[in-house]
């Protein structure tokens, strides 16, 4: 049986090249560079709530630390250290490898640090929290959104949310769909490089982890503004088109979070800058909507049509969220 300090060495001992002393002291020490600021931000991924226990564990330390970086991409921030806790049922060597193999392969391809963590027997819980720098005063906060501002979103929206909805059997997929659609589920990726290049370009952005109406009601609450968003904009995948006479699918559309999409407010002015930065990020980015003054001091985000009418519930799929 392994011992948790072999443990520790064997899965999450890795040497660090962003820190001055990473795993294996009391604490780690890090060195933000002059004129950054350090951003902070921890997810807890929960068995049985935001994954099913017997997940594959290789997808799951991918994950584990995607949604991770999904929110210093939303801020800005380049990621640059990682620590990770865990409470484990039992030492299954076997599932350490893979879930340590998912984690390190990801953390590797944006040059994260895992400088340290904690690590316990109980029901399984990941905890991952994401260090990473910002040039001082350029983070991409929720609450700078201004009337009149684009909004934008990355890549696709929806098919994550659809897979789930068909492991749920809340829609049928063909097999073919269905293994597209999961891919985005399972293996989220960060959009760093975008969320980068939009410093000093869009005024503020979230990750969309929640659905895009929900998450886009975070930037209105927190600007104190409203948004119009034009259904017949979002991007979506040859697979979420085929299904969007369905609720399932226009829910999994507006209310879905899982693909961890950027969504993003940005002055008209700059729209030629906003698709260069989509260009050199390797990401598509489709402007799907406008922030306008609240109505009445009423912050919220209304769908409408082509017509710009506003969407019944029914059409959206979107009445059985409060
Ligand atoms: P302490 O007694 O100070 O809490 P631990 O024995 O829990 O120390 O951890 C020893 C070292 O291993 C520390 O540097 C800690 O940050 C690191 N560590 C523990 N668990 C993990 C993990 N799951 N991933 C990465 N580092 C870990
Ligand atoms: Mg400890």
């Amino acid at each position: 049986m392994l011992s948790e300090f072999e443990l520790i060495r064997r899965y999450f001992t890795h040497p660090a090249r962003n820190a001055r002393l990473g795993v294996g002291d009391d604490a780690a020490l890090v060195r933000v560079r002059r004129g950054m600021e350090l951003a902070v931000s921890t997810d807890m991924l929960v068995a049985g709530r935001h994954f099913f226990a017997a997940a594959d564990p290789e997808k799951l330390g991918h994950k584990a630390l995607a949604v991770n970086l999904s929110d210093m991409a939303a801020m800005g921030a380049t990621p640059r250290w990682a620590t990770l806790s865990l409470a484990l049922p039992a030492i299954d060597p076997a599932w350490l490898d893979a879930f340590a193999r998912g984690f390190m392969r990801l953390a590797r391809r944006h040059g994260v640090d895992l400088v340290g963590g904690d690590t316990t027997r109980g029901p399984l819980n990941i905890c991952v929290q994401i260090m990473g720098e910002v040039p001082a005063g350029q983070a991409l906060t929720r609450a700078r959104a201004r009337a009149g501002d684009d909004i934008w979103v990355s890549g696709q929206l929806g098919d994550a949310a659809l897979a789930l909805a068909a492991l749920k059997k809340r829609i049928r997929l063909k097999p073919r769909e269905a293994a597209a659609a999961a891919r985005r589920l399972h293996a989220p990726a960060a959009r760093i490089a975008l969320g980068t290049a939009l410093r000093k370009i869009a005024h503020s952005a979230i990750d969309i982890s929640d659905g895009l109406v929900a998450d886009l009601g975070h930037i209105c609450e927190c600007s104190g503004v409203a948004a119009v968003i034009e259904y017949e904009q979002l991007p979506v995948s040859p697979v979420l088109r085929r299904y969007l006479d369905r609720p399932a699918a226009r829910r999994a559309l507006l209310a879905g979070g899982d693909d961890y999409e950027l969504c993003f407010t940005a002055a008209r002015t700059r729209r030629n800058r906003v698709e260069r930065a989509g260009l050199r990020a390797g990401v598509k980015v489709a402007r799907i909507g406008r922030i306008i003054a609240p109505p009445a001091g009423a912050w919220g985000v209304v769908v409408t049509d082509r017509d710009g009418m506003p969407l019944k519930p029914g059409r959206t799929g979107f009445d059985h969220f409060g």
